[in-house]
Order: structure tokens, then C-alpha cells, then sequence
């Protein structure tokens, strides 16, 4: 197959886990005979040191007959200084509604192999697979902002269009998987989240009946997560509250360099991003974790090119290369020697 596919390496460590990614994708176009062909776009910090804007009208424009988006991370200290007016976090904002991709799909699997690279006990970890769809293009991110020196304001909006769509794509994956449904929100507290509940309840009750549905307030949510996570099949819930809990739910994984994340909307075309950000802290060392970026690559393949044979390859490979113990500084148990990104890329890529 012939694809195209817009890379987007952003900043920090998104470049160096973008070039992981790339490297994945040639070596399954070779073992595979496919073709992927490579756009190479700007967003976030460095679309603004280049052209003063952190989405460019070029990188609108190639998205337009793109297959596929696949991004690395956005932002950084250089570019966080709170009053100014152009933010790399905008791009990102902007990239997402323009693709329209409302659906974030953040799969949680522990391996077995890393249970000791976990905060939590061993026993809690067994068996956790679990995949987190949070509403990507509505709610407080995306609301109205006030700010005065004394006072600031965010709007958290939603439809019942928007709620509707996103609790069908969650129920839809739930059917495929283990037939639970868990819908979060702060229904004791936000309008938003007592119509989210109203339309949750509705379309489960009238199209999912087979899904068995749970309902949680998200400050109980972010307990159970870590008391019974491998109770939890397919969670459901609103945009910020879904940022925040799958990055409590890396934690399960043991570093948020092993989580991927697919943004889908109506159309096959999707963005696909690791969930971690551009962690200043190690850019430019060449240490960075690049499984979440493969892992992303793995989702590109299976949800935007269709190709679920090359995506499972992708993924196993994975899976076999944390087995046999290879490990970048992240996962490394103290003492031993961890991999540079490319080494793990390597580790990872002998697997296909
Ligand atoms: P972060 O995810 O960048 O880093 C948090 C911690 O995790 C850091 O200690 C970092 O070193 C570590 N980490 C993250 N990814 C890793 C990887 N692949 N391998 C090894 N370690 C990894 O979050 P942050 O520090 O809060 O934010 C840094 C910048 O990234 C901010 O400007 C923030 O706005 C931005 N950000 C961007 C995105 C995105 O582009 N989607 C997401 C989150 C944060």
C-alpha cells in the first residue's frame, strides 16, 4: 500500500521520538512491501521561532490529503512564559479540532515484564488492559478564557451531539473487548457532567444494552484506578478529565514513555501522538523512551492504513524487546546499563 503520512516532530524530545517512530514505520514498509511516503510539517515552539505562529498555514495545508498524522511533543520552557500570546499548546489545540478528531483512544497494558518498574504492588498490576477514550475537542480546554490581574475564567461547555458521538465510539470498542463500559464524571458538582451523565445513561440504555455500564465521580475514579485497576475494560469521559487520569494510569505501565494514544474522528484519517509531552528535562540527550511513539506508530497502522497484521507485528515487537530486558534510563533498574533511544529502537525493531 501507498500511504502518506505527515510527521509533525514538534519539540524537546519529539523529535528524537518522531525519528524512532519513522525508523518503525520503514522497517515494517520493507518487510511488508508497502510505501510510506513522508511529509515533514512544523507545530508548537518550533512553528513559532520559524514563522510566529505554533500551527503554520503550510502545515494546515498538508493535512488536507495526508493518510495519517504522527506527532512527537509540543512545548517547553522557552515557550512557557504565561503572558504571551502565541503558545505552543495552541497549535496542538488547533491541530486537533481541524483534523476533527474528537475521539482519544489511550490503551493501558501492563506488561508483565515491567510489573517491577511500577510504583504500584506487582499483584495489583496482573492482567491490567484497559483503554481510556477521552473527548478530545470540546469541554474547558476549548471554552471561552478571561483573564484579568485579579480574576480568570474558563467555560466548560458540552452538547448532547458530543457526548452522544463519544460514548458511541466507547461503547462500540467496550462490545469488541470485554463488553464494560465505565463513564467518569463530576456529575455531584458541574452541569456539564450531569448532562454528560443523562446522555451517557440514554444512549447506553437505547443502542449498548449488552455493555454493561459503571458510573463514576472522577475524584472516586482516580482511587480505583490505583486500588483495582484490572477491573476497568473501557473508560469513558470528558476532555481534562481524561488528561489527567491517563497520565495516572502511565504510572500503571511504569513510565509514561510507554503510553500511545490515537485520535480519530468520522474518517479514517487520525493523529497519533505518545501521551507524554516534550520532557525538557532529557531533551536532547538522546534518552527518551520511544515505545510509546512505536506503540503509536502500531495504532497509525491499524486505525488510519487499516493494516492489523503489521500493527500486532509492531506491537509484539514491543512486547518481546521489554521482555528481553531491554530498558531506557525510565525503566532501567538502578545499577544496570539503560539503552540510548536509538538502541531501544534497535532492541525493538530485531523483534519484527
Ligand atoms: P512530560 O510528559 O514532558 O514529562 C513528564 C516527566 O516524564 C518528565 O520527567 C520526563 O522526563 C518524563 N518523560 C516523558 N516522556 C518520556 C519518555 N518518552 N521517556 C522518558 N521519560 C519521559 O510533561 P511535563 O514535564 O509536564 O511537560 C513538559 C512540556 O511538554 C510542557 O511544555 C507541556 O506543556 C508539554 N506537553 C505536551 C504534550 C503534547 O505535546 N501532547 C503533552 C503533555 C505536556
Amino acid at each position: 500500500m501507498d500511504a502518506l503520512i505527515v510527521t509533525l516532530p514538534g519539540d524537546g524530545i519529539g523529535p528524537e521520538v518522531l525519528a524512532s517512530g519513522q525508523r518503525a514505520l520503514d522497517a515494517i514498509a520493507d518487510r511488508y512491501g508497502h510505501s510510506f511516503h513522508y511529509d515533514q510539517q512544523l507545530i508548537g515552539g518550533a512553528a513559532i521561532d520559524a514563522t510566529g505562529s505554533p500551527l503554520p498555514d503550510n502545515t494546515l495545508a498538508s493535512l488536507r490529503d495526508c493518510d495519517a498524522v504522527l506527532l512527537g511533543a509540543v512545548g517547553g520552557p522557552k515557550w512557557s512564559d504565561p503572558n504571551a500570546s502565541v503558545r505552543p499548546e495552541q497549535g496542538l489545540l488547533r491541530l486537533r479540532e481541524s483534523l476533527e478528531v474528537y475521539a482519544n483512544l489511550r490503551p493501558v497494558k501492563v506488561s508483565a515484564s515491567l510489573r517491577d518498574a511500577s510504583p504500584l504492588k506487582g499483584e495489583l498490576l496482573d492482567g491490567v488492559d484497559m483503554l481510556v477514550v477521552r473527548e478530545l475537542t470540546g469541554g474547558i480546554y476549548f471554552g471561552e478564557k478571561t483573564q484579568t490581574p485579579d480574576a480568570a475564567s474558563d467555560l466548560c461547555t458540552y452538547t448532547r451531539g458530543e457526548i452522544e458521538r463519544i460514548v458511541r465510539v466507547a461503547a462500540k470498542l467496550a462490545g469488541a473487548r470485554r463488553g464494560r463500559l465505565c463513564s467518569v464524571d463530576k456529575a455531584n458538582v458541574l452541569a456539564t457532567s450531569r448532562l454528560w451523565r443523562e446522555v451517557v445513561n440514554s444512549v447506553m440504555a437505547d443502542e449498548y444494552p449488552a455493555v454493561e455500564l459503571e458510573t463514576l465521580l472522577v475524584d472516586a475514579a482516580a482511587m480505583h484506578l490505583l486500588s483495582r485497576p484490572k477491573d476497568f475494560d473501557v473508560i469513558v469521559t470528558e476532555n481534562m478529565f481524561g488528561d489527567i487520569l491517563t497520565d495516572e494510569a502511565s504510572m500503571l505501565a511504569g513510565s509514561l514513555g510507554m503510553l500511545p494514544s490515537a485520535s480519530l474522528g468520522d474518517s479514517t484519517r487520525g493523529l497519533f501522538e505518545p501521551i507524554h509531552g516534550s520532557a525538557p528535562d532529557i531533551a536532547g540527550r538522546g534518552i527518551a523512551n520511544p515505545c510509546g511513539m512505536l506503540a503509536s506508530c502500531a495504532l497509525l497502522l491499524r486505525h488510519s492504513l487499516g493494516l492489523d497484521e503489521e500493527a500486532a507485528a509492531l506491537e509484539d515487537a514491543i512486547e518481546k524487546a521489554v521482555a528481553s530486558g531491554a530498558r531506557t534510563a525510565d525503566l532501567a533498574a538502578p545499577g544496570s546499563t539503560p539503552l540510548s533511544t536509538d538502541a531501544m529502537t534497535a532492541a525493538i525493531l530485531k523483534f519484527l
